[in-house]
C-alpha cells in the first residue's frame, strides 16, 4: 500500500488537491482512502458531497471510547472512497495536534480502515508540531508531497515542513516525494518552483493552474474530476495522480536557511 501526505500552508489547496487526486486515482481502479488531518474537517467535504459532521474526535468527545464503531468514523464517498475527517478540538480549548494522534490511534485500535491501494493524509502544515509531525514521525506516511505556490509564506511553510522531514528521514522510510505546484499567478511561479524543489533536494511533479472551474465544482460541492471530467483541469489532476502511483523518485530534503530562501524569491520573483 501506498502512504502518502500533502503539507502545506492553510489555504493553499491541499485539500481540493487531495481530492481531485483521490477521485483520479479512484478512477483509475485504486481503492483510496483520504484522511483530513486539519481541525477544519473540510478535507473529504468534495467527496463526500457535503461536510463531514461524524469526525473521529467529535465520537471521541461525545461517546465513550469502547463503545465507538468503525462505521460510526469511517464513510464513503465517490467511486468507494474511504474518507476519514480527524476532526479538531473546539475553538480555544485543548491543542489540535494532540487530536490527529488520538484519531490515528483510534483508527488502528478499531481497524477501522479497510485495505485500500493508497491512503493520502491531508495535513494542515503551518507548524508542525508533535500533532502534525505525527503522519511522518510514526510513518503513517512514508512519500509526502508539499504543496506550495509561488508565494513567499507559502514557501516557508513548506521550506519549514522540509525541516520535520528531514528529521524523521534520519531514523526511518520518510521522504520528500515532490512539490506540488498550486498557482497564484505569481510572477515567474513555475520557474521559482522549480528552482525551491531542486534546493530542497527534490522536484516539481505537478504545476496545477488556477482555475476558476476548481470554485465552481466546489459550490456544486464536487471535485473537478466528478463536475467536469473533460475539463484541462481534470486532465491536470489525473497525470499528477498517475505521477504520485509511479513516483520513485524520493529524497531526503535539504532545507534552507530563510535567507537562501527569501533570496531565491527575490531573484525569481521580478516583474516578468
Ligand atoms: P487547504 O486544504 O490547503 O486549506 P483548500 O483546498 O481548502 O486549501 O483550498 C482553498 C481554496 O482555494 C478553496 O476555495 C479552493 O477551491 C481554492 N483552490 C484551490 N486550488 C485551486 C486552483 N488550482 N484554482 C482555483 N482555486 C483553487
Ligand atoms: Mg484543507
Amino acid at each position: 500500500m501506498k502512504k502518502i501526505a500533502f503539507y502545506g500552508k492553510g489555504g493553499i489547496g491541499k485539500s481540493t488537491t487531495a481530492a481531485n487526486v483521490s477521485a483520479a486515482l479512484s478512477l483509475q481502479g485504486k481503492k483510496v482512502c483520504q484522511i483530513g488531518c486539519d481541525p477544519k474537517n473540510d478535507s473529504t467535504r468534495l467527496l463526500l458531497g457535503h461536510i463531514c459532521k461524524e469526525t473521529v474526535l467529535d465520537k471521541v468527545r461525545t461517546c465513550e471510547m469502547d463503545s465507538i464503531k468503525a462505521e460510526d468514523i469511517v464513510h464513503t464517498g465517490f467511486n468507494g472512497i474511504t474518507c476519514v475527517e480527524a476532526g479538531g478540538p473546539e475553538p480555544g480549548v485543548g491543542c489540535a495536534g494532540r487530536g490527529i494522534i488520538v484519531a490515528l490511534q483510534l483508527l488502528d485500535k478499531l481497524k477501522a480502515v479497510p485495505p485500500v491501494d493508497v491512503t493520502l493524509y491531508d495535513v494542515l502544515g503551518d507548524v508542525v508540531c508533535g500533532g502534525f509531525a505525527m503522519p511522518i514521525r510514526e510513518e503513517y506516511a512514508e512519500e509526502i508531497y508539499i504543496i506550495s505556490s509561488g508565494e513567499l509564506m507559502s514557501l516557508y511553510a513548506a521550506n519549514n515542513i522540509a525541516k520535520g522531514i528531514k528529521r524523521f528521514a534520519s531514523r526511518g522510510s520518510v521522504r520528500l516525494a515532490g512539490i506540488i505546484g498550486n498557482s497564484r499567478n505569481t510572477p515567474n511561479e513555475k520557474e521559482l518552483l522549480e528552482a525551491f524543489a531542486r534546493k530542497l533536494n527534490s522536484r516539481l511533479v505537478a504545476f496545477v493552474p488556477r482555475d476558476q472551474i476548481v470554485n465552481v465544482a466546489e459550490n456544486q460541492r464536487q471535485t473537478v474530476l466528478q463536475f467536469a471530467p473533460e475539463s484541462r483541469q481534470a486532465e491536470i489532476y489525473i497525470k499528477l495522480a498517475e505521477t504520485i502511483w509511479n513516483n520513485t523518485e524520493l529524497s531526503v530534503p535539504t532545507p534552507m536557511e530563510f535567507e537562501e530562501l527569501e533570496a531565491l524569491a527575490t531573484e525569481y520573483g521580478k516583474e516578468p
